[in-house]
Order: structure tokens, then sequence, then C-alpha cells
């Protein structure tokens, strides 16, 4: 048995930018167009990063970047910045994984531009580069979403580099949604078959190519615009949705710690490992 199947572990995730070019009604982050750009600076993600695999506790062997949206650096010719913090992780010898509402697919440059780049990082470090498209009964982004699926399929360079799964919301409104998602796959030519049941896990084929497709579902939490708009289907944040008791620790881009969407403290001078054994105090 793996260990990692047993052992708690802490997932960090860096909320990079607070900009988002979608305004949902149920983000937890209050994120739009009008919110702040400013990117967390590299240095700092490099710095936490190390810090992070260094923390002598069983750790994810991904980094989630999140915000926002975390594709946001490519709409203002900043792409630079996501190839970087793919390099950072691979270095430290974990995967980056990337979340995304995917919008970027719809523009078909844009999409090779972000595809090529982190597969050429995954290759050059042998390492794959997650990404994490979030399909539910908020976001309105089937069609870029089949597209960057697409386009990945399209290529065993891509196939090999860039494993895609989706995450969405147990409602079964949400639920519906991710099945008419995948009858939009099939009709760009990619076959989908359920590898488990409940089906989370998917066995895509377009051609002669064959790939693995994941589904992860959770609950929104009752923070930002899902508190606003008393989003019906919103639990109150507890930490208990995360499996097997793993902590999700996420670093803000204004230096904020948050423990499982819940407990708060500022970075300051901190390290990863001061922030995440001072929240588990509060925890406790
Ligand atoms: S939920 Fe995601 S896609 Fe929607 S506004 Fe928030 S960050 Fe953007």
């Amino acid at each position: 048995m793996v260990w990692q199947d047993v052992i708690p572990r802490v997932n960090i995730a860096f909320k990079i930018t607070n900009w988002c070019n979608l305004c949902c009604a149920h983000c937890m982050e209050r994120s739009s167009i009008k919110e702040p750009f400013n990117l967390m600076p590299i240095a700092q993600i490099e710095k936490y990063i190390a810090q992070y695999v260094n923390m002598g506790v069983p750790v994810w062997d991904y980094v989630v970047f999140t915000g926002g949206e975390s594709m946001a650096p490519y709409y203002i010719g900043q792409g630079k910045y996501i190839r970087t913090l793919a390099e950072l992780c691979a270095k430290n010898n974990v995967s980056p994984c990337f979340k995304t509402n995917a919008m970027w697919g719809k523009r078909l440059l844009l999409c090779d531009s972000v595809l090529k780049d982190l597969a050429d990082v995954a290759h050059k470090y042998d390492r794959q580069v997650l990404l994490d498209i979030s399909i539910d009964e908020y976001h309105d982004n089937f069609l870029p979403a089949a597209n960057v699926v697409s386009q990945i399929m399209n290529s065993q360079y891509l196939i090999d580099a860039i494993p895609v799964s989706f995450v969405g919301l147990n409602t079964v409104a949400s639920q519906c949604k991710f099945q008419e998602f995948l009858d939009v796959l099939k009709s760009y030519g990619i076959s989908v078959d359920a590898q488990t049941t409940p089906a989370d896990e998917f066995m895509i084929t377009k051609g002669d190519k064959a790939n693995v497709m994941f589904y992860d579902v959770g609950g929104l939490t009752r923070l930002g615009r899902a508190a606003d708009n008393n989003i019906v289907t919103a639990r109150p944040a507890s930490g208990v949705e995360h499996s097997g008791g793993s902590d999700c620790l996420e670093i803000t881009n204004n230096n904020q710690a948050i423990l499982n969407y819940k407990y708060k403290t500022t970075m300051d001078n901190k390290t990863v490992g001061e922030a995440y054994n001072e929240l588990l105090q509060k925890k406790r």
C-alpha cells in the first residue's frame, strides 16, 4: 500500500491573483475582471515551495495554483510567469496543478500557446503538469473546455505531458452538467468510457490516441459571492470535506495563509511550516 493513501497530507494552493475573466455567482473569492490583477511575486512562491517540500510532514506530490483564474497571466502576455511556476515545481520534485475555468480554450492560438508551454516544461523535467477544469452548474465553459481536451487529444506530445481532471459540485444540477459536458466531448469525436462506478475515472479516445480523465466533486464553501447570493447548496466551511483528514493550506497574493477555508493568519515573516503549525493550533 502506498503511504499517501493512509497518511493525511498537507496540500498547498497558491492564490496567485484575484482577477478572473468570469464573475460566477458561487465564487468564494468574489473574483472578476474588476479585481486587481496583481500576481503573487515569483520569488515569494519559490521560497514557499522550497519550505513546503521540506516541512518534514507528509505533503502532496503536487502544488496547486489557483485564483481567480490561474491562467490570467496569459491574457496580458505574461505566459512566462506560468512557465516559471511550472519549472519551480518540477525543480522541487512536485507537479504543478493549474485550476482554471479554461475560457482561454476558445482562443485557438492562445490555447496552443498555453498547452505547448505546459507540455514543454513537462517533457523537459519528465514531470506531468496537471490541468484541473471547473465544470458545474454556475460555469458556462463547455466549448472552451472541450476545445482544450480536443487539442490535447490531437497530440501524443500533449497527452503524455498534461493529464486533465475536472472538478464539479456535489449537486444534482452540477452532475447533470458534467454529463452534458461528456456529450459535448463526444460531439468533438472524442469517445468517453467510464472506468469506475460511480463514474469518476474515464478512458477517453480520439482516433488512435487514448488518455485518462478524472472527475472530482466537492461542496460549495459559504464565502464570497456564494454567501452574498445565499447559494442554497452552500455548506458552512468546515474542512471536513478533505478526504482522509488531509489539510488544505492556501496562501493568498496578499500574503495570508488560510487552513481548510476557515482559519486565517498573516504570513508576515513566517515560514510555511510556522504558519501551518499556528493554524493547526486554531483548528484544535
Ligand atoms: S468561481 Fe472560478 S471561474 Fe468563477 S469567478 Fe470565481 S475564480 Fe473565476
